[in-house]
């Protein structure tokens, strides 16, 4: 008798997808292929696509700091309804992580909530203030491979020039806010048309573009590799293929919310569909979508940004930027992309744990290997109503979409859905 055996699954494997059962025991996958015996727990995959659990590289957490918005506990199982078995929690907490210490507090508040493996990153600059360099080496050796002050961009050059430098001898990774404060910092939503219209101050385009072209400068100079978070133009999508034809150790994001929704969903004026960088066009959501199937676009990455009902409901301009998203990720990306089954664990998995370095997770499954593994179904459709988040900003409440999570396994262990 197994401790949990999924039945009847297309299965992602390193010799492709394939019809299987998958015995998992003591945290590992024990079996994979016909004749598995009878399992505790018995999850029924028929119909379902199985694979590497989806790593997160782009989660607000919120704690330490900003516990009525979400916790790690709550965050843990946000992620785990939604398939995710890893995550990584951005810094911009209070304290920010800018140090050994904060990060390894975040990582084992994690541990002890056992829903999702929590790996801190840590900032650029010291309280993401952007003037001087965060702790490094200490947030290296409690683990830190990924760099960044997200909520802001490093405005700073020699700064970021400088930790360039550090991070491209330690082998990890700057993740940059493409957003140029001076640009955006007067607007609620995408300059165009719908902003002209509503009568609202618009961030254009080029809030974007500017720091992603003087970053671009900094890589070639400094070697670093370089990730951009939440792609949300045209623009931005060409800049990333041509670093990537020139050499450069280059990578992006899109994110679920980026893919679905456009400036036009911005006319209703309800602030769950206010984020940073904003909604842009729909010739914007295009270049989105074309450019994750292509491979242009590496991952997708939530960036899960609760807020709490007192704060968000308020008139669109003095609401915070932010949507929840690790529920319903993987059916947005399913059903507005429609990517097959190989491409999909690729884009949801397999290439974010490589850009965090992330050990055990978002491999094919086989037997031997830790049991972090998600059943999907491409085909369901469904209305989701609420959330496990401490949050309720999430536009895609009440809206129809297509796949849903099944079960959750990690370390094992079922985390979410199952039986
Ligand atoms: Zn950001």
């Amino acid at each position: 008798m197994h401790e949990v055996v999924i039945r009847n699954g297309s299965v992602l494997t390193s010799e492709g997808i394939i019809e299987a059962d998958v015995s998992i025991d003591d945290g590992v996958v024990t079996g994979l292929g016909g004749e598995i015996a009878e399992g505790v727990v018995e999850v029924d995959a028929k119909t379902c696509w199985v694979g590497p659990g989806f790593v997160d590289i782009h989660t607000h957490l919120r704690e330490p700091g900003y516990e009525w918005k979400e916790d790690i506990a709550s965050g843990s199982a946000a992620a785990a309804a939604g398939g995710y078995t890893a995550v990584v929690a951005m810094p911009n907490t209070e304290p920010a992580i800018d140090n050994g210490p904060i990060a390894r507090f975040v990582a084992e508040r994690g541990s002890t909530a056992g829903l999702v493996d929590v790996f801190p990153a840590g900032t650029i600059t010291m309280g993401r203030a952007g003037e001087t360099m965060a702790h490094i080496d200490e947030l290296w050796d409690a683990g830190v491979r990924l760099f960044t002050d997200d909520g802001d961009a490093v405005g700073n050059a020699a700064v970021l020039r400088l930790v360039m430098e550090y991070v491209a001898q330690l082998g990890g990774v700057i993740s940059q806010h493409a957003v140029d404060p001076s640009l955006s910092l007067a607007g609620y939503m995408h300059e165009g048309a719908v902003s002209s219209r509503l009568g609202m101050y618009g961030i254009p385009s080029a809030a974007d573009h500017v720091v992603i072209d003087r970053d671009l400068e900094l890589v070639r100079a400094t070697g670093v590799r370089y990730h951009v978070q939440h792609l949300s133009s045209a623009g931005g999508v060409e800049r990333i293929a041509a670093a990537k034809a020139e050499g450069l150790p280059v990578t992006a994001e899109v994110t679920p919310h980026h893919l679905m929704f456009t400036e036009e969903d911005v006319a209703s004026t309800d602030p769950d569909f206010k984020m940073m960088p904003p909604l842009r066009r729909s010739e914007d959501r295009e270049a989105l979508v074309h450019g994750l199937t292509t491979g242009t676009i590496d991952v997708v990455a939530t960036d899960h940004a609760p807020h709490a009902a007192l704060e968000k409901e308020v008139p669109f301009e003095h609401a915070p930027d932010g949507v929840i998203g690790l529920e319903w990720c993987a059916a947005v990306v399913n059903g507005e992309v429609g990517l097959d089954p190989v491409t999909f664990f690729d884009r949801m998995s397999t290439s974010p744990a490589a850009i965090a370095q992330i050990a055990g997770h978002g491999e094919p499954l086989s037997v031997g290997a830790s049991a972090d593994v998600v059943v999907f179904d491409p085909n369901q459709t469904w209305t989701p109503t609420t959330s496990v988040s401490k949050s309720r900003n999430a536009p895609y409440l009440g809206r129809s979409l297509t796949g849903r999570v099944r079960a959750t396994i990690h370390d094992g262990r079922v985390t979410a859905g199952g039986g």
